[in-house]
């Protein structure tokens, strides 16, 4: 079946994510789990999930597609939403806007760059974001996990505290950041305070069903098709968009702009979310990473939807 493009007035979507789940299997086994997060080391490799949700309100699932996973760097998209929409442009005074070319954890750059980060989705810049979440908000992470839940329609989503505490024990290079950016002057509150949330906002738990339902505002031009909710503005949602497309895969943005051709974010935790504004939005989940930290299978998976739908956004 491989190569064939489903060419159809109405896309069958069902269809197209099944004939992928079949696809990817055989790489299912071929990633690495991030282990350098103990809590996460013991997730199954075999997992694999995709939803699709459309602004016409469908949604196509398939897999372990409603189990919740450890969205990770996936929340960096989240508290750039919130923080863009509160504080605006002051947020580019203390974070770039290019791919930084470098692994997510990387700590040269920022030394050569004087304490500002390359961009919101690298560690160092989403540290700084969550500075800002925190100067923002009166109870941060109540504020946080309610926005997501909003954006998701599920109120039951919440953090993950084993795995919060877990990165916390062992995040040793974010830390290094926190204290770097906090040496430059870029963090204004206590660098623990700005990990703890940090730490929490990595272990929200969500399924992909929650997750592509949650990133459709972007595909609707900041507000939320399925209930009109305005999460943030239209040139915020084509800002955040733009940044997912260039920065949001770490070192392998190019190579997800070339094989997939949608605005994306991955986490450690194997999953990544794209965009295909005016259309839907897209998770897919499978625990295995490749060396740059983004799911193998659901790379593979997503450089799938684009074929069989003949779409992306070139
Ligand atoms: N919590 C992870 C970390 O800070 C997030 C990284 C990721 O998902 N790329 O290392």
């Amino acid at each position: 079946m491989a190569g064939k493009t489903v060419k159809a007035g109405i896309m069958d979507y069902q269809k197209i994510i099944e004939r992928i789940a079949e696809d990817v299997s055989p790489l299912l086994d071929k990633g690495e789990v991030a282990s350098y997060i103990p809590a996460l080391a013991g997730v199954s490799p075999s997992k694999f999930g995709i939803a699709v949700a459309t602004v016409r309100g469908e949604c196509f699932t398939t897999g372990d597609a409603s189990e919740c996973f450890s969205i990770q760097s996936l929340s960096k998209v989240f508290t750039l939403a919130m923080v863009m929409d509160r504080i605006g442009d002051a947020l580019w005074e203390r974070v770039g806007r290019e791919a930084s070319g470098n692994p997510f954890n990387s700590l040269v750059q920022l030394e050569y760059e004087h304490g500002r980060p390359r961009n919101p989705f690298i560690n160092a810049g989403a540290l700084v974001v969550t500075d800002c979440i925190i100067l923002e908000n009166h109870d941060p992470m109540r504020d946080l996990r309610d926005f997501v839940r909003t954006c998701a329609g599920n109120n039951t989503i919440g953090y993950d505290e084993s795995v919060a505490l877990s990165e916390k024990e062992t995040g040793h290079r974010n830390a290094a950041l926190a204290h770097f950016l906090k040496s430059y002057g870029n963090l204004y509150n206590d660098p623990g305070r700005v990990l703890d949330v940090y730490y929490h906002q990595c272990s929200l738990s969500m399924s992909c069903k929650d997750l592509a339902r949650a990133f459709l505002f972007l595909a609707n031009g900041g507000t939320d098709p399925v209930n009109g909710n305005i999460v943030c503005g239209l040139r915020q949602a084509k800002r955040i968009n733009a940044l997912m497309q260039t920065c949001g895969l770490y070192d392998e943005g190019g190579e997800f702009a070339f094989r997939v051709g949608l605005p994306g974010k991955s986490g450690v935790g194997g999953g990544i979310v794209a965009v295909m504004p005016g259309e839907l939005s897209i998770a897919v989940w499978s625990p295995g990473l490749n060396t740059a930290g983004n799911s193998l299978a659901g790379f593979k998976a997503l450089e799938l939807f684009t074929t069989y739908t003949s779409k992306s956004i070139f």
